[in-house]
C-alpha cells in the first residue's frame, strides 16, 4: 500500500510512522510513506501562506486550496482507481474495526490533515471521498487522528503483525472484548495469575477466557453482547 500524508506538520507524522509497527511495515515492503509539506507549496498560493481568513466572517483560519489541489494533482497521477482521499474530520463517519479492515485491503490511502478551523471546502467537495472521525471530541489538527486511522488500518494488513492469531482475537474483530492476559513471574508482589493458567490444560483455559470475554462483554457492551447471543444463537 502507498500511503501519501499532507500535513503542515510532517515531523508529527514522521515521529509516528518511523516507530514500532508502522516502521515495520515499510521495512518489509508492505507499506510506502510519502509526506508532503504544505507550507512548501505556500509560494504559490494567492498571499503565499497555506492559511486565510474565512469568507463571510467568523472566527478561525482556513486551509487554503491552491497548496492542497497543488499537491494532490502530482500523487493523483499514481493513484490507483480506488484509492481513497481521507479528511480526518470530528463531522465525519465514526472509525471503527470494520471500516479499517476495508481500507487495510486499498493500494493507496491519501491523508490530508486540516488543521485551524477546518480546510476549504472546495477540497472536500472536489477531492476528498472519505471523512472519518476519531470520536466525539475536537483535536487541534489531523496529525493524530490521521495517524490514528492509518496505525488501525497498516496492522489489519495480511503479514504486517506476525501472529494473525492474535489479531484475530483482538476487540472487535469477533463480537467479544479481549479477555485478561498474564505473563510471568506466576506471583508477583504475593498476586497470583489465576490457577487454571498454569494447568496445560488448553481445553479449560480456553473456556475460562472464553467465560472472562464474555462476562466482561455483557458488562461493558452490551451492543456486542446482544451481537455476539444472536450469532450464537444462529449457530445452534
Ligand atoms: N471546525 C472543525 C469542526 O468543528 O468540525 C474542527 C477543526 S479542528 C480544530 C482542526 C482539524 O483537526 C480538523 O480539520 C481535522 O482534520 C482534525 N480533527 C479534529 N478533531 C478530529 C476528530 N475527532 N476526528 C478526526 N479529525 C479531527
Amino acid at each position: 500500500m502507498k500511503v501519501h500524508i499532507i500535513t503542515p506538520f510532517p515531523e508529527m507524522v514522521k515521529s509516528i510512522i518511523n516507530c514500532s509497527i508502522l516502521a515495520k511495515s515499510q521495512q518489509k515492503g508492505y507499506v510506502e510513506y510519502y509526506t508532503y509539506n504544505l507550507f512548501d507549496f505556500a509560494e504559490n498560493s494567492t498571499n503565499n501562506r497555506i492559511d486565510d481568513y474565512p469568507f463571510g466572517g467568523g472566527a478561525g483560519m482556513i486551509l487554503k486550496p491552491e497548496p492542497i489541489f497543488e499537491i494532490f494533482g502530482s500523487i493523483k497521477k499514481g493513484l490507483n482507481e480506488n484509492s481513497k482521499i481521507i479528511y480526518p474530520t470530528p463531522d465525519g463517519q465514526l472509525l471503527n474495526h470494520n471500516l479499517s479492515k476495508e481500507l487495510s485491503h486499498l493500494d493507496d490511502l491519501v491523508i490530508i490533515n486540516g488543521h485551524y478551523k477546518g480546510i476549504d471546502q472546495r477540497i472536500r467537495d472536489h477531492i476528498i471521498t472519505d471523512e472519518i472521525s476519531i470520536g466525539d471530541y475536537v483535536l487541534t489538527g489531523g496529525e493524530l487522528a490521521g495517524m490514528i486511522i492509518l496505525d488501525s488500518v497498516v496492522r489489519l494488513m495480511p503479514g504486517v503483525i506476525n501472529s494473525k492469531e492474535s489479531s484475530d482475537s483482538d476487540s472487535f474483530s469477533h463480537p467479544l472484548l479481549d479477555g485478561p492476559h498474564y505473563t510471568r513471574p506466576a506471583r508477583y508482589k504475593d498476586i497470583d495469575v489465576p490457577e487454571i493458567l498454569l494447568s496445560g490444560n488448553h481445553k479449560e483455559i480456553e473456556k475460562w477466557f472464553n467465560k472472562k470475554r464474555e462476562e466482561k462483554t455483557k458488562l461493558r457492551r452490551p451492543d456486542l453482547w446482544g451481537e455476539y447471543k444472536r450469532l450464537k444463537k444462529s449457530k445452534e
